[in-house]
């Protein structure tokens, strides 16, 4: 668009004959000349927006998302962060027009597991969905069903976390939690049983995490079993889900089998 206007102005500037002697061809002339003036300027602003465009991260396949993932991971992990460099105001302003995040992630809303930062990804890169217990409730399942089909975002990652409060608050109840903190639990419980049949004693440390990775599968096995669209994509080979848990202590993220067991 940019280059049209300017191969349309510029001829036009160059070539106005400001010396005739009729005055209203010059008139006219004048004011074909500011015409072309404001194309011009509008080719420049065109041209920049455009610049600016091209440095959004072009569509990429799930393989190619999850080694993003990862290595922005590793960057965290040994504190070497470069997501200023992706949060620019120019990078800001280069998204204006749209979005196209390369990954989804459903995560815990745990404060400690922001998921931009332990990716070390900025403005525009990923698109986030949280809530306590990483649960995939019908308006959580919508959003990722937004990212995938408007947005093109190829990698959906199911993201958990050791020591998560939503998974312990799930082990530890004892049924008379309130309504809405109870919603969460039940969400939660099948995970709980699942966990109760390989560990016992409920003040097991290792019954916590255990439920943790069953929450894990569930989710995404959930996820899958009520979203049609994107069951469709994914047997497609348009996108990928994957399962991972967040490690508090090292900051790693590291991937684990989405198979419940
Ligand atoms: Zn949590």
């Amino acid at each position: 668009m940019a280059l049209v206007l300017l191969r349309l102005c510029l001829p036009g500037l160059l070539e106005c004959p400001f010396g005739r002697e009729v005055f209203e061809k010059e008139r006219i002339c004048k004011m074909r000349t500011k015409i072309r003036f404001f194309l011009l300027i509008a080719a420049f602003l065109l041209a920049d927006v455009a610049a600016l465009a091209s440095e959004a991260p072009p569509r990429i396949g799930a393989d190619a998302a999850l080694r993003l993932l990862l290595k922005g991971n590793r960057s965290f992990v040994s504190n070497r962060l470069t997501v200023r460099e992706s949060s620019t105001p120019a990078r800001r302003r280069a998204l204006v027009p749209g979005q196209r995040p390369f990954a989804v992630i459903l995560s815990c809303s745990d404060s400690r597991v922001p998921p931009e930062v332990i990716f070390n990804k900025g403005l525009g890169e990923i698109f986030v969905v949280r809530d306590a217990g990483n649960i995939p409730d019908p308006i959580v399942i919508g959003s990722i069903e937004y990212a995938v089909e408007h947005l093109g975002a190829s990698l959906i990652m199911v993201l958990g976390h050791t020591r998560c409060g939503a998974v312990k608050a799930a082990v530890d109840a004892t049924g008379r939690e309130d309504e809405n903190i109870g919603a969460i639990i039940e969400k939660i419980a099948p995970a709980v049983r699942l966990a109760q049949k390989k560990i016992t004693g409920s003040n097991n440390p290792k019954l916590l995490e255990a439920a943790i990775d069953a929450n894990i599968k569930l989710s995404a096995r959930s996820l899958l079993k009520k979203s049609p669209l994107i069951q469709s994509l994914v047997a497609s080979g348009k996108v990928r889900i994957v399962c991972a848990k967040y490690d508090l202590d090292s900051g790693s993220v590291n991937l684990m089998s989405c198979k419940a067991n």
